[in-house]
């Protein structure tokens, strides 16, 4: 494994964490539950495997609406951390705000393009998770929570 460690930490300080190695996964979102979870007009999440992360200060809050997707944060400044879906247990993605240099996450494509607000100047690219990541899991849920087949470029 990589001996690449970054950290983050929440806006207030109360929560940080390390990341040990490589993510396995870095998109942008234009889900619009996501959006209205974190308060931007997209988010990126940066996919590591849960063993990859270490608090290091803190406990996040954790909150759930839809069905398998849990939410956290800091319960004191309300900085969104990352979410698990649990229907897959080996995948934790982190929201790039999150990350003390996001500079350092390049996406690698959009998600839910089609929920994509009309003034984002974003052109999609041609990579989709399969072809970058060959057997990948399908990571994304449909609009009625299940779990469904890489959107990225749907
Ligand atoms: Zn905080």
């Amino acid at each position: 494994m990589s001996s690449r460690i970054e950290t983050g930490a929440c806006f207030c300080g109360s929560i940080a964490a390390e990341l040990h190695g490589e993510p396995f996964w870095i998109c942008y979102d234009h889900d619009d539950e996501c959006r209205r979870a974190i308060g931007g007009p997209l988010n990126v999440w940066v996919g590591y495997r849960p063993e990859q992360f270490h608090l290091t200060r803190g406990s996040p809050k954790s909150f759930s609406k839809t069905r398998g997707i849990v939410r956290t944060f800091c319960g004191d400044c309300g900085t969104s951390i990352g979410y698990i879906d649990k229907g897959l247990s080996d995948e934790l993605y982190l929201a790039i705000g999150f990350l003390d240099n996001p500079d350092r996450f390049q996406p690698q494509a959009h998600a839910y393009w089609r929920m994509k607000l009309p003034w984002g100047e974003f052109r999609r690219r041609s990579a989709s998770r399969g072809s970058l990541f060959p057997g990948a899991r399908p990571g994304f849920r449909r609009p009625d929570g299940s779990l469904g087949p890489d959107r990225a470029n749907s």
